[in-house]
C-alpha cells in the first residue's frame, strides 16, 4: 500500500486551521480530523464524554491528554482514514505528539504546516467568528448565515461558540504559548515543518501548502 498522507495542520486559534483543512480535504481525498469537532459533536449529543468535557471547552482550557489520544486512536479505526488524514487542533501538546507517532507506527506524520497569524488577527476573527452547530461551517458576523442564525449548507442553527468570547479567547491564547507552541520545535527537529503566511486569502494560504506538499512529494 502506498503511504498514507497525514499532515498535522498547527496554528493559533483562529489562524484559519479548519478553514484551509475543509478545502484541503477536498484537494487531497482524505479526511479533515478536528478533535474539536468531535468534542464539541460529543458536547451537543450529550454523550459521557460530551457532559465530562462541556465545562473544560467553555474555558478554552484543553482536554486531558489520555481521553484525546484515545478519541484519535479510534478515528484512525475508520476505513476513510486509510489514505491518511489532515489533523487540525492535534496535537496540541507534546505528549499527544508523542501518541500520534505510536497510534500511526511507522508510516506516521509526512509534514506539519503551521499558520503563522500576529495575536492581533486572531482575537479580531475569534471574535467575529460563527459556526454552524451541525456541520461546522465557518462564518463571520456580518455574513447573512450568521445574522439569520441558518446554515446555508445543512440547514443547522449558526452560533457564537462560548469560547469564542473575550475572556476565553485570552485563556485558548495563553494556553497556546505554553503547551502547544513547544510542537513547532518538536516538528521542526524532525525537518518535518513548513510555515506558511496566515494573515493571507484563504484561496492564497491554500495554494502555498499545496505547493508545499508538492514540494516535499507529500501529495
Ligand atoms: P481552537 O483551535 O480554535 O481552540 P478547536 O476546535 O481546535 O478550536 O478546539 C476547541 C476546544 O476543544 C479546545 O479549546 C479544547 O478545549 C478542546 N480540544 C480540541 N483539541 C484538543 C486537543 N488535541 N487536546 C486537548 N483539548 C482539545
Amino acid at each position: 500500500m502506498s503511504a498514507r498522507v497525514i499532515v498535522v495542520v498547527l496554528g493559533k486559534q483562529g489562524a484559519g486551521k479548519g478553514t484551509q483543512c475543509k478545502r484541503l480535504a477536498q484537494h487531497l481525498g482524505v479526511p479533515h480530523v478536528s478533535t474539536g469537532d468531535i468534542l464539541r459533536a460529543a458536547v451537543r449529543d450529550r454523550t459521557t464524554i460530551g457532559l465530562e468535557v462541556a465545562s473544560i471547552l467553555e474555558a478554552g482550557q484543553l482536554v486531558n491528554d489520555d481521553l484525546v489520544n484515545r478519541l484519535v486512536e479510534e478515528r484512525f479505526n475508520d476505513a476513510d482514514t486509510a489514505g491518511g488524514a489532515l489533523l487540525d487542533g492535534f496535537p496540541r501538546t507534546e505528549a499527544q505528539a508523542e501518541a500520534l507517532d505510536q497510534i500511526l507506527g511507522d508510516d506516521g506524520v509526512k509534514i506539519c504546516i503551521n499558520l503563522d497569524v500576529p495575536n492581533a488577527l486572531v482575537a479580531e476573527r475569534l471574535s467575529s467568528r460563527r459556526v454552524c452547530q451541525e456541520c461546522g461551517a465557518i462564518y463571520r458576523d456580518s455574513d447573512i448565515e450568521a445574522i439569520s442564525g441558518t446554515c446555508t449548507n445543512c440547514g443547522g442553527d449558526v452560533v457564537q461558540r462560548a469560547d469564542d468570547m473575550p475572556d476565553a479567547i485570552h485563556q485558548r491564547l495563553e494556553v497556546y504559548e505554553r503547551d502547544t507552541a513547544p510542537l513547532l520545535a518538536f516538528y521542526e527537529a524532525r525537518g518535518l515543518l513548513v510555515r506558511i503566511d496566515g494573515d493571507q486569502d484563504p484561496q492564497t494560504v491554500t495554494a502555498e501548502i499545496l505547493d508545499a506538499l508538492a514540494e516535499r512529494g507529500v501529495a
